[in-house]
C-alpha cells in the first residue's frame, strides 16, 4: 500500500503551496500520476483524506488524471509512449541499454485550487498532450462512500 506514502508526499506539496499562495482552504488538487507508479486512485484518495485530516487540505477534492508512460530512445531521441514494455523504438528496433524513461513514474501536481487566492496555482510545466486524460469521476473524498 505504497499510496500512504504518496499521499503524504502529495499533502506535504499541497500545503506548501497553499501556503505560498495565501490559501486558507484547499478545495481541489489536480495531480498526475504516471501509469508505472501503479497508484490506484480510490486508494490515494482514501489515504489523502486520512493524512490530510486538520489540515487546510482536508476537504479537498482530488482529482488524479493517469498519464501514459512516455521514453525517449537513446539513439534516435524519439519520444514515444508504451504500454509496459519500453526496450525498442519504433525507429531502430530493440535497444538493449539506456531507454530513457521521461513519465509514466512520478506524480505531478497540477493545480491547487482554493480560498483566499482568487486565481489557484497553475503549473502546466508538464503538458504531455498525450489525450489519456481520465478523471475518475466526482468522488468528494469526505464520506468516501460510492453511489
Ligand atoms: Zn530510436
Amino acid at each position: 500500500m505504497h499510496e500512504m506514502a504518496i499521499a503524504q508526499n502529495l499533502l506535504e506539496i499541497v500545503l506548501d503551496e497553499s501556503a505560498r499562495h495565501g490559501m486558507r482552504r484547499v478545495d481541489r488538487i489536480v495531480v498526475q500520476v504516471g501509469a508505472l507508479a501503479a497508484v490506484v486512485p480510490e486508494a490515494l484518495t482514501f489515504c489523502f483524506q486520512v493524512v490530510s485530516q486538520d489540515t487546510p487540505a482536508a476537504s479537498a477534492r482530488l482529482d488524479i488524471e493517469t498519464v501514459p508512460v512516455v521514453v525517449r530512445c537513446p539513439l534516435c531521441g524519439e519520444l514515444f509512449e508504451v504500454e509496459d514494455r519500453f526496450d525498442a523504438c519504433p525507429d531502430c528496433g530493440p535497444v538493449m541499454s539506456g531507454m530513457h524513461m521521461v513519465s509514466g513514474r512520478e506524480m505531478t501536481v497540477l493545480s491547487i485550487e482554493g480560498e483566499g487566492d482568487n486565481e489557484g496555482v497553475e503549473d502546466h510545466d508538464g503538458n504531455q498532450g498525450a489525450g489519456g486524460s481520465e478523471h475518475p469521476g466526482d468522488q468528494r473524498p469526505t464520506g468516501g462512500r460510492k453511489s
